[in-house]
């Protein structure tokens, strides 16, 4: 019989159904047996009776240990009270392999003691409910973009030279002569997107972060997209539209994994369009008078965002950043140069900056002077520079970061949770 998944239980209730999975938990009650099973899609409560199954059948079941891989086959029943809402009345059961004692009880464990132990821990409930969810905001993504007739276009992983700033590379040798790893697929972005329009890109992203924090991994997944003749309104427009279309999706297809984590669910549902925009400059006002001593043109720590983000129940986008503290490319601001067409998105309930984006310079001598100013070498970006030589036209894009955007809808404390297997500070195992 082919297995079905514990998921779609109420499409087979009343009929004999296989799963395949692995124990998680069990109880006896001298001739009941309770395998709780989970199959990767949701745990299921199998009952086995003495009686009606036999001594053997009934015997194998108690030997039983914990994650040991098993066949169920049974009779599906609603079972409100039950783990998953139903209930396995079981008729066969096949022992693929007895698992070894198993290290992760159903005990409170340690972090550290998890971690270490991260291959096995992600087959806990709520780890399995963040990697779902997870799996569903990657999927609302391309979707979105699918929808809006964006192409994907994947940037390079190793690169040539810095796209901003080298504190945060991690080197590699590339046949006797340095590479890296990509921090951005940005400017290649604006390539593709000078070719193909509206393009966006999604992958693996690595910065060599030298502080321990609650939100930075030193490789995480970025979505950036690139949209030829769009200015900087219309890119938060588009950035705001994307985030209520990812909310709208895990809400409605996600709420079992929702309620694993306990999230509060009510805070996603209230987000609406449009979000709220201050200018950077409103954003240190607030800072003032919550009593913050903050000087105009230094950037945000992470508890300056919180501040911000306190007085708005949604995102917010932060615009208009001093020029110092944003990158090369940053369009200035016609109307005052000391700041930039770009803007951060900070997401509610303290979660920070979820998007970084902007207008690009579209002008060939000020990117150039630009370049210089920032002491960068200026044959390194000669192919860019071409994209202002060629057909430039104005152009914006952004880059949401993934685990930033699971860790906020999930609720989560930390960001290590939101990836199968988080690359940290000094720590790589497993
Ligand atoms: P932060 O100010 O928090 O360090 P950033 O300004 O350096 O972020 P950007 O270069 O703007 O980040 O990258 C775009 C997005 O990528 C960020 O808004 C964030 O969501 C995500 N991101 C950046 N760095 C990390 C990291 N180390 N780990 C996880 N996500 C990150
Ligand atoms: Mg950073
Ligand atoms: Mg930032
Ligand atoms: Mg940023």
């Amino acid at each position: 019989m082919e297995a079905v998944l514990i998921k779609n239980f109420a499409q087979h209730i009343g009929k004999e159904v296989t799963v395949q999975g692995w124990l998680y938990n069990k109880r006896s009650s001298g001739k009941i047996l309770f395998l709780i099973v989970r199959d990767g899609s949701g745990l299921v409560q199998g009952v086995l009776v003495k009686q009606e199954i036999g001594e053997d059948l009934f015997a194998l079941g108690k030997q039983l240990t914990q994650e040991s891989s098993v066949r169920l086959t049974g009779i599906v029943k609603e079972e409100p009270r039950s783990v998953g809402g139903y209930e396995m009345q079981i008729t066969g059961l096949e022992v693929i392999c007895i698992a070894e004692e198993y290290p992760i009880t159903h005990k409170e464990h340690g972090v550290d003691f998890l971690a270490d132990r991260r291959h096995l821990w992600i087959r806990a409930p709520r780890q399995m409910a963040i990697l779902r969810i997870r799996s569903e905001i990657e999927h609302a993504l391309r979707q979105f973009f699918y929808e809006r007739d964006f192409v994907l276009a994947d940037a390079p992983i190793m690169t040539p030279a810095a796209c901003e700033g080298t504190t945060t590379l991690f080197e590699l040798d590339y046949h006797g002569e340095k590479a890296y790893l990509s921090q951005s697929g940005q400017l290649y972005n604006e390539a593709t997107a000078m070719a193909l329009g509206r393009i966006y890109c999604f992958g693996p992203t690595f910065r060599a972060e030298k502080s321990k924090t609650r939100r930075h991994l030193m490789e995480f997944w970025m979505i950036e997209a690139e949209m030829a003749y769009l200015d900087m309104n219309d890119n938060m427009q588009l950035q705001e539209e994307m985030i209520t279309y990812v909310i709208q999706r895990v809400v409605d297809r996600c709420a079992r994994e929702l309620k694993i984590l306990d999230r509060d669910v009510e805070k996603l549902k209230a987000i609406k369009l449009p979000f709220p925009r201050i200018s950077y400059t409103e954003a240190v006002e607030i800072l003032k008078q919550a009593g913050e001593e903050f000087v105009w043109g230094d950037d945000f720590g992470a508890p300056h965002e919180t501040i911000i983000s306190s007085h708005f129940n949604a995102p917010v986008f932060v615009h208009r950043y001093p020029t110092e503290i944003k990158a090369f490319y940053m369009k200035p601001d016609p109307e005052d140069p000391r700041v930039v067409l770009g803007a951060d998105l900070l997401a509610p309930e303290g979660y920070g900056e979820i998007i970084g984006g902007g207008q690009r310079i579209d002008d060939l001598a000020l990117l150039q002077a630009r370049i210089a100013e920032h002491k960068l070498p200026e044959e390194a970006f000669a192919w860019y520079l071409d994209l202002r030589r060629y057909g430039s036209v104005p152009h914006s894009g952004f880059g949401l970061g993934l685990e930033r955007t699971v860790a906020w809808l999930c609720g989560l404390e930390h960001i290590r949770e939101t990836i199968p297997f988080p690359r940290m500070l000094h720590k790589m195992y497993p």
